[in-house]
């Protein structure tokens, strides 16, 4: 196996390092390299006078951005990357770049995001976009483990499906033999199903598919939901499962990242601290009508710009919990001494919207009561109506948003940073 960049170091005396042609400057008697692999940059120092004629030759002819091997001596050097350089017996290049290059890696002619998405892959070699990445990888291990560590089961419910999760017209219609069919919303009604079948605690780590016509950054039509469900629990033990694992990601980032972090200049990541607050939907609203300019009043959805003001109010991560039954969906628990709300919640970084969850109704009956006060029809539920008539336990769970958590972890300005080839409305290429 290849040896990483990052871990040859003037102790090793010799090395063979593959990577990257970052940068190149020639000063005459001297050219440096700069090589570039997932784990940082070495300079690869080349005295004209003492190279051999090979050397000279492939220095010569290589392109910026060409992959290349180099073998050579490992020297203490105090202003190179790495306090080290390599002077190189022989240097081989394994595949030219073609220049010039759709998107310059070096960041110093800045690329607006639609040309970095256009050539992701370019895009994707810039040192603090593979941090971004290997952040998301770490959260999600982290994520995993949390999960495996707690008794979840691990399930994959389908992506195609008969009928909306909630209705509406979020959906991307398929044809399905003779048929339509749709691209899932959520695992929501698949999730609860499980319950049913005495899984107890199950999490799903997969895609969902919203058509919304959205143009936000907050907003993909493909996205990755973690969902969890989990028997025998109301709101308020989700709840605490939400904040524990959120506390537990960030540590992991924290403890396994600082690399990463560091080239994000991301100085002071901080880890939140549990318990976070639960602030009541009533309140939420009377502090946006206090700060914000639209009108908004008890009963309405919080808008974008009343997140953001409420969240700046709260300064950390919190909960909007006590939410009016009439603008949550039909699955959501309304409080029995107040059935004008439910038990249903959101958690929320000062920025957006990161979960929604819920006690859910477990009542066969109350449920096609609240499916009909939606509007919707219970035949078109009958499937998932089914398990409610055999033997339902009360439940709860939610619903978190893969690329908002690393968006909102990282300080991302737009959610599509945290998403390899995003899908919105204008892009389906790459
Ligand atoms: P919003 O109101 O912000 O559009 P939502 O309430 O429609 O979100 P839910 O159906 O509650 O979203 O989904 C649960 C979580 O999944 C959200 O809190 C969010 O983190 C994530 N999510 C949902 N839709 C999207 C999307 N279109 N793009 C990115 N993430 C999403
Ligand atoms: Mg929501």
């Amino acid at each position: 196996m290849r040896r990483p960049i990052q871990s040859v170091t003037p102790t090793t005396g010799t090395a063979e390092v593959i990577g990257w042609v970052h940068e190149v400057r020639d000063l005459g008697g001297l050219a440096f390299f700069l090589l570039r692999d997932r784990t940082g940059i070495i300079q690869v120092t080349i005295v004209k006078k003492k190279a051999s004629e090979a050397v000279l030759a492939a220095a010569k002819a290589v392109s910026r951005e060409s992959v290349v091997r180099v073998t050579g001596t490992v020297k203490a050097i105090d202003k190179a990357p790495g306090g080290r350089e390599l002077v190189p017996e022989t240097f081989e290049i394994l595949s030219m770049s073609e220049s010039p290059m759709p998107l310059d890696v070096v960041e110093k002619v800045p690329a607006d995001l639609d040309t970095r998405l256009d050539s992701r892959f370019l895009d994707a070699r810039r040192p603090r976009v593979t941090a971004v990445f290997q952040v998301r990888s770490a959260a999600m291990h982290a994520i995993n483990n949390y999960f495996e560590n707690n008794g979840f089961i691990n399930i994959t419910t389908p992506k195609i499906v008969a009928a909306a999760t909630e209705g509406g017209t979020e959906l991307f219609p398929i044809a399905y033999f003779d048929r339509e069919a749709f691209l899932n919303q959520s695992p929501q009604l698949y999730k609860q199903m499980m319950m049913a079948a005495g899984f107890e605690k199950v999490f799903e780590i997969g895609p969902i598919f919203r058509a919304e016509e959205h143009n936000t950054t907050k907003h993909l039509n493909e996205a990755t939901s973690i969902d969890i469900e989990v028997s025998f629990a109301d709101h308020h033990e989700v709840m605490r499962i939400l904040e524990d694992l959120i506390v537990h990601t960030y540590r992991h980032v924290k403890d396994s990242c600082t690399d990463q972090l560091a080239n994000l200049e991301i100085a002071d990541f901080e880890v939140p601290r549990a318990p976070f607050p639960r602030l009541p939907y009533a309140e939420a609203i009377a502090i946006a009508q206090k700060k914000i300019e639209d009108p908004i009043k008890y009963g309405d959805d919080i808008s974008s710009a009343a997140e953001r003001a409420i969240g700046a109010d709260m300064g950390g991560h919190y909960f909007i919990v006590d939410w009016p039954t009439e603008i949550r969906p039909y699955y959501a628990m309304p409080y029995e001494n107040d059935p004008s709300i439910c038990k249903a919640f959101d958690l929320m970084h000062p920025r957006m919207e990161l979960s929604s969850g819920a006690a859910r109704v477990h009542q066969h009956d109350l449920l096609v009561q609240q499916i009909k006060k939606k509007g919707l029809n219970p035949g078109s539920f009958e499937f998932y109506l089914r398990p409610f008539r055999y033997g339902m336990p009360p439940h709860a769970g939610w619903g978190l948003g893969a690329e908002r958590l690393v968006m909102t972890m990282l300080n991302l300005s737009n959610v599509r940073e945290a998403v390899l080839f995003p899908r919105d409305m204008h892009r389906l290429v790459p």
